[in-house]
């Protein structure tokens, strides 16, 4: 069984290109950021669709851009008007890098998405894969892309049977990515066309290679190892953490809802105030721990009552066991809120008001749930 990759002569090149193209003019999906040539606007798509699927992101980048049909109005809103819009999406540093980036593009850019590669580079949140999408699907640029889907693709037709997360092998691949690239114009549909074959044929588990349009080009379906190229990933190793979230209100029945800070996970976000408790969880003293914790960041001493609720979750690669308490700041005390962290008294409902961080929202859901 060989295990050589496999190289491409121009003119094979020159015809996997037109097959690809062929059958994406054809079979491609219609989908709204493609009948557009505006950079804005693919880049909010590009953005929206890292870690979600197509079918989700669809409604989400209708209403987006209506909201904030341009640069200058997505730059001009505030953070918290462009979370309520991304609510539901999920991964919100992705929406807080766009608003980021907006205002960079107005300041540093007249408010004209940038079209030379290294100033998109630049952008916050923009890789080079986004900034190779953006201008090669805009201005037709002559630029690789390597994401996902076209990794995949391309570890199969070069029959890269290494990790493809290796430097060895990233190289092979974006090398490959530029290769397949027409020398003239059409850069852009080349790459659209190979991105699209990536994510409706050659899938990960059982590539649809009988109605592929690359088959005859394609090492891997004539050695048949489509199942270990590209390698399988290692597992995901994940860190366990016990964290605890306050539920505290006040008189009026009102919830105290704390932004994270930018250092923090969920940054910019809303959330009960919640702590890390590794290796008190469960313990007799954690009651002691979360006072102690509670006062030294907020400024206030606060008695713990009763355990509420557990909710499991993973966070990148961490697992994380989230116990809830109700809690009441303590009376009697002549105390200050410490002035660098912003907080609100939630009296309704702040999944209306302000954008909750995933286990806030879950927290909030279960407490205000039936029953
Ligand atoms: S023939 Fe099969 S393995 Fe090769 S590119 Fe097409 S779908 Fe992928």
């Amino acid at each position: 069984m060989s295990t050589e990759t496999t190289t491409w002569s121009t003119a094979e090149l020159r015809k996997l290109r037109s097959k690809a193209v062929a059958w994406y003019v054809q079979h491609g999906r219609e989908l709204p950021w493609r009948a557009t040539s505006d950079p804005y606007a693919i880049w909010v798509s590009e953005i929206m669709l890292q870690q979600t699927q197509v079918a989700t992101v669809i409604p989400f980048f209708l209403r987006f851009l209506a909201r904030f049909p341009s640069v200058a109005i997505l730059a001009n809103s505030t953070l918290d008007e462009v979370y309520q819009h991304w609510a539901g999406l999920g991964y919100y540093r992705r929406a807080r890098q766009l608003h980021q980036a907006a205002n960079a593009i107005v300041q540093e850019h007249d408010g004209l998405f940038p079209k030379d590669f290294s100033k998109v580079l630049a952008l916050p949140g923009i890789g080079r894969y986004t900034a190779g999408a953006i201008l090669s699907f805009s201005s037709d640029q002559r630029l690789p892309i390597v994401e996902a889907n076209t990794q995949r693709l391309y570890a199969r037709l070069l029959h890269l049977s290494a990790e493809t997360t290796s430097k060895e092998s990233q190289v092979q691949l974006w090398s490959f990515a530029e290769q397949v690239l027409p020398k003239q114009s059409g850069s852009g549909q080349t790459n659209q066309a190979l991105m699209e074959i990536g994510s409706q044929i050659c899938l990960p588990k059982n590539p649809l290679c009988a109605i592929c349009p690359l088959q005859s080009l394609c090492p891997t379906f004539s050695s048949g190892r489509h199942a270990t190229i590209p390698a399988p990933k290692k597992p995901k190793e994940f860190t366990d953490l016990e964290e605890a979230a306050l539920v505290i209100r006040d008189r009026r029945g009102r919830i105290l809802m704390r932004r994270c800070a930018a250092d923090e996970r969920w940054a910019g976000l809303w959330d009960f105030p919640r702590f890390d408790i590794t290796g008190y969880s469960g313990c007799s003293s954690v009651r002691k721990r979360l006072a102690e914790l509670f006062q030294e960041r907020f400024g206030r001493p606060v008695l713990i009552g009763k355990e509420l609720h557990t909710l499991k979750h993973a966070v990148t690669r961490y697992r994380i066991t989230l116990n809830s308490f109700e809690a009441q700041i303590e009376d009697g005390h002549r105390t200050q809120w410490n002035s660098a962290i912003e907080i609100e008294w939630a009296d309704q409902d702040p999944l209306a008001e302000l954008a909750l961080s995933s286990s806030g929202k879950k927290l909030w859901m279960w407490l205000n749930g039936p029953g």
